[in-house]
């Protein structure tokens, strides 16, 4: 991957939000299309390849960042991946794949459909069989679950981003206030908090949950850092108090694209030129924009957003984000947004 990843500036984009907006471009790290996957593989993939493993397994959704980019650090090294993703019901069985999903045919990877709904034990069961196949092949096979090493590797690759960000920050004399990163299953903010914990920022973290409700996140997130730590040899923990967690937006869905979060895409979109991901960064977007509405995060404020990458999901958004010809053609003005047409 390409390091340090871009800590930008957004002039108009801060204008128009009232904070001093700084944009940690995890989105631009390489590999493939880039993501907070990327910095993860890099240290996982040590570790393996050290290992001689030449087979990677890995189970999740069909439009997964994660099994592109798992895809495409296989391609870069020559190995096989093999992808389980949930075999999809009815209709979007017979549309051709889009996004992520069409990016694993492109990269080569062995895609294989499994039973939808599976809980984490089945799941695990699921990769094992897998790679049994495989071992019986005479390959060498490894998993990428969270449950297992990857879970530590991703957390700890953000532990070194917090340092990178750290150093990013001192030269540019700049004194954040808070940093605001989405959270899925919790590794990338929990590597993040620790890190910043640890070399003393004051800087706290905005985890804004995806899926899970604060309650069960929050334990998670606290168990991926003393994973981490304990792996990193250090004496830092992470308790609950040390970073926020915002779950409000979580409950829409994962994956929903409400009209609110299709408008923080466009302001983000058309203030800064930047395309943020529908299922992520749209939710991480409109909890910043409503915390400087309510006066949580204050006016004029330093604050930094992490872009975690995921654009590719975009297209299996079309209907939703190409609705409103007028919008998209002709108004132009981001004074005007957000506008709720769709509501
Ligand atoms: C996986 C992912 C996340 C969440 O990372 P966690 O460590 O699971 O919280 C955030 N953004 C994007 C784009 C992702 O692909």
């Amino acid at each position: 991957m390409h390091l340090p990843t871009p800590l930008e500036q957004a002039p108009r984009l801060s204008e128009m939000l009232g904070v001093d907006l700084l944009i940690k471009r995890e989105d631009l790290a390489g590999l493939c299309v880039g993501g907070n996957k990327a910095r993860l593989l890099e240290f996982a993939l040590g570790s393996l390849r050290a290992k001689g493993v030449d087979t990677l397994i890995a189970h999740a959704a069909a439009q997964s960042n994660k099994l592109r980019d798992i895809a495409a650090a296989a391609a870069r090294f020559g190995m096989r991946a093999v992808l389980l993703i949930p075999a999809s019901r009815g209709a979007t069985e017979t549309l051709p794949p889009q996004g992520n999903r069409l990016l694993f045919d492109i990269l080569g990877a062995d895609v294989r459909l499994v039973a939808p709904n599976f809980d984490a034990a089945s799941i695990m069961i699921s990769q094992e069989e897998v790679r049994d196949e495989m071992a019986r092949e005479g390959r060498r096979p490894a998993i990428l679950d969270r449950r297992l090493e990857y879970g530590a590797d991703a957390t700890i690759a953000y532990v070194d981003a917090a340092e990178e960000l750290l150093g990013q920050l001192a030269a540019s004399g700049k004194k954040p206030h808070s940093l605001f990163i989405a959270a899925g299953a919790g590794m990338t903010a929990a590597g993040l908090a620790l890190g910043l914990k640890h070399l003393r920022s004051p800087m706290r973290v905005m985890a804004v949950s995806t899926s899970g409700r604060a309650r069960d996140l929050a334990p998670d997130i606290e168990q991926h850092a003393a994973r981490a730590a304990e792996r990193l040899g250090l004496t830092t923990r992470l308790s609950s108090g040390d970073f926020t967690l915002i779950d409000e937006y979580a409950a829409s869905g994962y994956g929903v694209l409400t009209p609110a979060l299709a408008d923080a895409m466009r302001l983000f979109a058309r203030a800064h030129g930047m395309v943020i991901d529908p299922v992520y960064n749209a939710k991480v977007a409109c909890a910043l924009v409503d915390k400087v509405a309510d006066g949580r995060i204050l006016r004029g404020a330093t604050v930094v957003y992490v872009n975690t990458g995921g654009g590719p999901a975009i297209y299996d958004y079309s209907d939703a984000l190409s609705a409103d010809p007028v919008d998209v053609g002709v108004n132009n003005d981001v004074a005007a947004l957000p506008s709720r047409r769709n509501t």
